[in-house]
């Protein structure tokens, strides 16, 4: 019983890591962050194993289910179709789509009334995915691209809609957002989590 929820739990991670919007780059710079932290570093390198698949597993499943959602509601390509996908700022937009505001595991859960997403994920907003997560539970990534994708854009909380160019700015200049999107780092974070997604997908096949 045990052994089958693993293997199903496995399933949909890979499931998940399929789709062009799942927001891998953002579990790499999630990793990177882990990596920069005290608590991290006195965590044996099993324990560390252990939170990254569970931040992986967590992360996957919670796509998924947002996704349904949003099928179901008919909304899925009305979010891919609802902002300008760009790294340069327009006269129209200052989001470059670094995700930067959007790397912070929970916020205020203060939502506009006519945003219809079930209260269980208002919750989620503000409680965040758990240990080891530092990103919202609702970034996804634009087509694996890096950039950053609001899965719930049109129903976005009040927080998120009065971040303004100046917050902007300031993340931008942010030095740890130099940090977590360095190559160096990134191509660290990549090998160890591709390690590990290799290693998992190994002993589910034993
Ligand atoms: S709800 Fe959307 S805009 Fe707000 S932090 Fe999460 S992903 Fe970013």
């Amino acid at each position: 019983m045990r052994l089958a929820h693993r293997s199903s739990s496995w399933r949909k991670v890979r499931f998940a890591l399929r789709d062009n919007h799942f927001p891998f780059s953002y579990v790499l710079r999630n990793l990177v962050i882990l990596k920069g932290e005290p608590a991290w570093q006195k965590l044996s390198s099993r324990r560390k194993a252990i939170v990254m698949r569970s931040v992986l597993e967590k992360r996957a499943h919670f796509f998924l289910r947002v996704r349904e959602w949003l099928k179901k509601k008919g909304g899925y390509q009305a979010i891919l179709n609802f902002s300008a996908f760009s790294r340069e700022r327009t006269t129209l937009s200052y989001c470059i789509h670094c995700g930067g505001c959007c790397e912070t595991p929970s916020g205020f859960p203060d939502f506009p009334s006519e945003s219809v997403i079930p209260q269980e994920w208002k919750n989620l907003f503000s409680e965040g995915l758990g240990k080891g997560h530092r990103f919202c539970p609702f970034l996804w990534e634009y087509g694996k691209t890096g950039m950053s994708l609001c899965a719930i854009h049109p129903w976005r909380p009040n927080p998120c809609r009065v971040f303004g160019e100046e917050d902007c700015n300031f993340v931008l200049e942010d030095s740890n957002l130099a940090h977590v999107t360095h190559g160096r780092q990134i191509q660290e974070a990549s090998e160890t989590l591709l390690k590990m997604i290799r290693a998992w997908a190994v002993s589910q096949n034993a």
